[in-house]
């Protein structure tokens, strides 16, 4: 495993066993008391991907499912080169397209999406990437994370909260759901995480879920909110 710079500043310890708060002051408690220790752990968290403006992040993110954000880093400089604009990526010809986004993977339906949200965006938004909510989940490829990625990264629109594989892990291990659906995910989150958080909350949890509470053994032996998470599969070897 790699050396991160986190191990430096949180020391291996032994990961307790914690009880369940048990009444709705400590619950709300408790979630305060995890915002501020993402706030120590990511100050400053935002999208991994890389982008110029808002439709190159919304391509960005739609070639981003199933693929690390690292792959898609690793696509797009040559992608925005060869298809610069909106009008480049509606105009496009899908087998070409496909071929050219082929290592993020699952890449004719992105490659349809692509074309189907540029066509979109110069039908009915004369060319530019929508500002709401709305707007953004009537084009081809965008769902609600689509959505919220962009609204939130490109404008600082607190459209909702991200969810991803990240999210949704975290948030059934912190107990801040008992739902699995994305969806209903960010419906339990949104009542529990301040507005003005909503932007900020997805980026540090998917950084908190890339680097300490990852899919498989999280490291809990490193983690900050050891004496905050009963998750019942917490690794309690460290
Ligand atoms: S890393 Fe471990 S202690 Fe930290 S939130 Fe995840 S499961 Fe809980």
């Amino acid at each position: 495993m790699p050396t991160l710079p986190l191990e430096k500043t949180h020391p291996v310890t032994p990961p307790k066993n914690v009880a369940k708060p048990k009444t709705a002051a400590a619950r709300a408690d408790r979630v305060q008391r995890i915002l501020a220790e993402f706030d120590k752990l990511f100050p400053e968290a935002t999208c991994a991907l890389h982008h110029k403006n808002a439709w190159q992040l919304l391509v960005a993110t739609i070639l981003s499912a199933q693929c690390t954000d690292e792959r898609v880093n690793k696509v797009t400089p040559e992608l925005f080169k060869k298809y610069p604009t909106v009008r480049d990526f509606a105009a496009a010809n899908q087998a070409e397209l496909a071929a050219d986004i082929r290592s993020t993977g699952f890449f004719n339906n992105k490659s349809k999406s692509l074309i189907g949200a540029a066509k979109k965006i110069l039908s009915d938004f004369g060319g530019k990437v929508p500002r709401t909510i709305e707007e953004m989940l009537t084009i081809p490829g965008a769902a609600r994370k689509t959505a919220n990625v962009v609204l939130g990264t490109a404008f600082g629109i607190a459209s909702g909260v991200v969810v991803d594989t990240h999210v949704q892990r975290i948030s059934l291990r912190l107990d801040l759901t008992k739902n699995s659906d994305p969806v209903k995910i960010e419906q339990d989150l949104v009542k529990i995480i301040p507005e003005e958080r909503w932007i900020l909350f997805s980026h540090q949890t998917i950084h908190f879920g890339r680097q300490i509470c990852v899919a498989r053994k999280p490291r809990c032996g490193i983690c900050p909110l050891d004496l905050l998470c009963y998750a019942a599969d917490k690794n309690l070897a460290g």
